[in-house]
């Protein structure tokens, strides 16, 4: 008995049932990218573990216990990469991209992780994010926050909120953090291991926490706004000001710290209650020092990345398919001479840049099965050749989606006339 071969718990197949939804997606995401002048950039899946050290911080989720981290043939230590930005970044300044002016940027792909796999968390998920270099002006933050609605509005998805905070700059967040620890000192017999490790070495983490019990005592924390240095409370009332002018909702939430330590200034989070536990689809924020810390020239940036698989699963909750509708003909004929006409048929109508997908048979059956087959395979107009036709130069064009079949045979080269034509006869 060969054992039976599965794929990597958390990690997923995506099959052909599913793909059209994800590529819809993906495409109306990519064109509100476009219109915002966003280019995109292909990393690899694997980078050096310092990388994730250095960019993410060693004292957090992702770093201390989620990384795929292993050692190539040579001895390297690499690892498939958990998040964008890190490799960004990394490519960025490998390649001189930072020379002052601005760039804008999108990636997509897989991402790792080894998290404990339920709805919306895997440990290979996908994601689309955008990072934009060159300035530090809240403006910035305001048109990468309005693309991000605009998603939201191009897929027809209404019910996400955006909640918003500042982290204010290093030195505010050291001294918040001093506030922070002390506050958690005091209740140290209620924090659980994870928080209990952090206290020490990054106490901020623990706002961010998933443990529900928690939760009282981090409402209760002491407010990271009250401790904003002047500059970044001003940044983040223009942006705020920004984004009321530009319609944009978005409730302030004082415990919004996010995962990663190269956060500083505006953070974001865009949150829907239809996923249960696993509500974040999208989520981003400013990282004004990170280009700078890994060695380019100081280069203010912002960015985000949007998780495909709850952003998937909100529209399935939704009743929206995103997919583009495929428009099929599919051919039928009789065996021999026929078959080869129809193929040569198929070759020919494939050539034209907006040909729909053509289908052959292959299966030599009878008329009736092949029909049943076209009918099974979505297909809208089934295009019959028998040797009436044969002789004839002619095709039966047969329109299988109307409540009254209608077809007619018409010569070869009326094809998409007819089919337009008769189309147009079943909505009256
Ligand atoms: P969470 O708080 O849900 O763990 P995160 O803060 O770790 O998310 P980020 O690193 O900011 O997430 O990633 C951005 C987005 O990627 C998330 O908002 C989410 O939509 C998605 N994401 C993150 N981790 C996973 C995962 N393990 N499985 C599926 N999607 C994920
Ligand atoms: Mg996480």
């Amino acid at each position: 008995m060969v054992a039976k071969l599965q794929a990597v718990r958390g990690m997923n197949d995506l099959l052909p049932a599913d793909s059209p939804r994800w590529r819809g997606a993906e495409q109306r995401l990519q064109a509100v990218l476009a219109r915002y002048g966003y280019e995109e950039i292909r990393l690899p899946l694997v980078e050096p573990t310092e990388l994730f050290a250095r960019t993410i911080g060693e004292v957090t989720d992702i770093v201390e216990k989620e990384m795929y981290t292993f050692q190539d043939r040579n001895g390297d230590s690499l690892t498939l990469r958990p998040e964008g930005t890190a490799g960004v970044v990394r490519a960025g300044i490998e390649h001189g991209l930072f020379q002052g002016q601005l760039l804008r940027l999108w990636y997509q792909g897989p991402m790792f992780r080894h998290e404990r796999p339920q709805r919306g968390r895997y440990r290979q998920f996908h994601q689309i994010g955008a990072e934009c270099f060159g300035s530090a002006e809240p403006e910035l933050d305001a048109e990468l926050i309005a693309m991000t609605a605009q998603f939201w509005r191009e897929l027809g998805l209404s019910g996400l909120r955006l909640e918003l905070n500042s982290l204010g700059s290093r030195e505010a967040r050291a001294a918040y953090r001093e506030r922070l620890q002390a506050y958690f000192r005091d209740h140290q017999a209620a924090l659980d291991a994870d928080s209990l490790r952090r206290l020490d070495s990054n106490p901020l983490r623990i706002l961010d926490s998933k443990n529900p019990d928690l939760a009282a005592l981090i409402a209760a924390a002491p407010s990271l706004p009250e401790h904003l240095d002047a500059d970044s409370r001003a940044h983040f009332e223009r942006l705020c000001a920004l984004l009321d002018a530009l319609g944009v909702a978005y409730t302030v939430n004082p415990r919004l710290v996010r995962g990663l330590d190269y956060y500083g200034r505006t953070v974001f989070e865009w949150v829907t209650d239809a996923l249960g536990a696993q509500g974040t689809v999208c989520a981003g924020g400013r990282y004004d020092t990170l280009v700078e810390q890994l060695g380019g020239r100081p280069t203010p940036a912002i960015g985000f990345a949007l998780g495909l698989e709850r952003l998937l699963d909100l529209l399935a909750a939704s009743g929206i398919d995103p997919a583009t509708p495929r428009e099929i003909w599919y051919l039928v004929s009789a065996p021999g001479a026929c078959r080869a006409q129809a193929m040569l048929l198929a070759q020919q109508l494939r050539a034209a840049a907006d040909a729909p997908t053509v289908l052959l048979d292959h299966s030599a059956g009878n008329f009736g099965k092949q029909v049943q087959r076209a009918d099974k395979a979505g297909a809208r107009v089934a295009l019959i050749l028998g040797e009436d036709e044969l002789a004839g130069g002619t095709i039966t064009v047969r329109m299988l989606r109307a409540a009254v079949t209608t077809q007619e045979t018409v010569p070869r080269d009326t094809i998409h006339a007819t089919v337009t034509r008769l189309a147009a006869q079943e909505r009256p």
